[in-house]
């Protein structure tokens, strides 16, 4: 397990799409961000591994989170196993998860706009903020953001020529300004982001001036 940023840690990356599976934590409670797929025999399955860091630390997994409904992001069982090991966690996703993935079978709430959470009086926020896909939620926490599979510095997406997953151009326009808004209508620093791929991460930023450099037309090089 490595850490990313103050209470934000990357538990490893999976399969083809190496995509992360990432614990937040603060004080004794912490949250699950992302269910990859993976090879049993090759990888070892990501809520296994979770089960033994978490009885290592003595830490409680309150949530369940997802960045959107992607296959490399939300396996049916991955998630599966995350529900067995963990049956007191509680699964917060995004209201376009119910027509897009099986879901879990209990303890799971759906959120439209925002949705906040707390371990241990830390505010936990996931911000609905469709770019990449139509369920991007940004999940805040201790000043970092889990920016998902959000392409930065750009309004191009990687889906934009396939009209079953491009997001249009005034939805995603109105997701970065709504996040160029957040710092100053919440009082809130952010200082990192990270995608949820781990092939993206940026300290020390200008949160609102990224956000506004995303707006721009063109490829970001
Ligand atoms: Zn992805």
């Amino acid at each position: 397990m490595k850490q990313w940023a103050e209470g934000v840690y990357l538990l490893g990356t999976f399969e083809f799409f190496q995509t992360g599976c990432w614990m937040l934590v603060n004080g004794k409670e912490a949250a699950i961000v992302e269910f990859p797929p993976y090879t049993p025999g090759f990888n070892e399955s990501p809520a296994d591994l979770t089960k033994k860091v978490t009885e290592e630390l003595g830490l409680t997994i309150k949530y369940l989170l997802c960045t959107h409904t992607h296959h490399d992001h939300y396996s049916t069982r991955t998630m599966r196993e995350f529900q067995n090991l963990f049956p007191d966690a509680e699964f917060y996703l995004q209201t376009g998860f119910k027509n897009e993935v099986r879901l879990p079978n209990k303890n799971v709430h759906f959120f439209d706009e925002q949705q906040v959470l707390f371990l241990e009086q830390e505010p936990l926020i996931l911000e609905h903020a469709p770019k990449h896909s139509m369920t991007d939620t940004m999940i805040i926490f201790k000043g970092s953001v889990c920016t998902g599979d959000w392409e930065l510095n750009t309004l191009i997406s990687c889906h934009d020529d396939k009209p079953r997953y491009a997001v249009k151009k005034d939805v995603k326009i109105r997701s970065i300004e709504k996040m160029a808004l957040f710092q100053s209508k919440y009082h809130y620093w952010i200082h990192t982001i990270y995608s949820a791929h781990a092939n993206d991460f940026r300290k020390d930023i200008d949160f609102t001036a990224l956000m506004q450099s995303t707006l721009s037309p063109s490829l970001p090089y």
